[in-house]
């Protein structure tokens, strides 16, 4: 395939500037193989310094490059310039609608914008307090009843085969942007965070399965999930966390059934 041009819509804002939000376009003969990440990277040494993103390690173990690209949350390490060719376009809103088809048509145009639902403090860079305030909330750390052992805790197989799929999460926040209920109620814990909170409630060292479920259980919690399964489809480390919260959602039942019953 070579080398390929392309244009690159970047979102540019800059509160600081009192300025509107908008979109500037970048040219770039784009090889084979280059990442979003890459691009970008040779946008800003080559022909605007302004140019404000976040990234670390370039491999998709940090979360930091998480964006908007193409209106779809993605890692911009993981996402080959190329590639993006044969995926659904962004809409740009504020065009005309000839000027939004001929853009959606145009495989060579490529936008990139901050991730939804965080405040952008600068281009592509968005305030992360908020998510990382959630995660706290859920108490992401283990706590196990008894005192630390000599070795180590061993778990089995089987048993750690349900946490597991959790411990994958890099923080990256793509899921935090795609939900329609982070959008509607900001107070909602989300589904990195009850993805976190399950993986330690799931997790046979820890001990505080009570005090876990009712970190979740008000109306911001659990309960405010509706299942549309966004999070999972764009999840770039396979983690599920509608299935955590389901399984949650589940437990809190059962509990409040069972002490329905002793009261009776
Ligand atoms: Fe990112 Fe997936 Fe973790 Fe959400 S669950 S923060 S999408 S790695």
């Amino acid at each position: 395939m070579g080398t390929k041009p392309f244009t690159f819509r970047v979102y540019r804002f800059d509160p600081a500037q009192d300025e509107e939000p908008g979109y500037r376009a970048y040219d770039l003969d784009v090889p084979e193989g280059m990442t979003v990440l890459e691009a970008l990277l040779r946008i800003q040494a080559e022909q605007d310094g302004t140019l404000a993103f976040r990234y670390a390690c370039r491999g998709a173990v940090c979360g930091s490059c998480a964006m908007m690209i193409n209106g779809r949350e993605a890692l911009a390490c993981r996402t080959q310039v190329h590639d993006l060719a044969d995926q659904p376009r962004t809409l740009y809103e504020g065009l005309e609608r000839e000027e939004k088809e001929k853009r959606a048509e145009d495989e060579s145009v490529i936008t990139v914008e901050p991730l939804r639902n965080l405040e952008v403090i600068k281009d592509l860079v968005v305030d992360m307090d908020p998510f990382f305030e959630k995660l706290e909330a859920v108490e992401p750390w283990l706590q196990p009843r008894e005192p630390h052992p000599e070795a180590e805790r061993v778990v089995k197989p089987e048993a750690w085969a349900e946490a597991e799929p959790y411990t994958n999460c890099i923080l990256c926040a793509c899921c935090h942007s795609v939900c329609p209920v982070e959008e509607e109620d900001p107070a909602y814990l989300g589904p990195a965070a009850l993805a976190q909170h399950y993986r330690f409630l799931a997790d046979a060292r820890d001990a505080a399965d009570e005090e876990r479920l009712a970190l979740v259980g008000g109306e911001h919690g659990v309960a405010a999930c509706d299942f549309v399964w966004n999070c999972v489809e764009i999840c770039p480390k396979g983690v599920p966390p509608t299935k955590g919260i389901a399984k949650t959602r589940a437990r809190i039942t059962r509990r409040r059934d069972q002490s329905d019953g002793e009261g009776e």
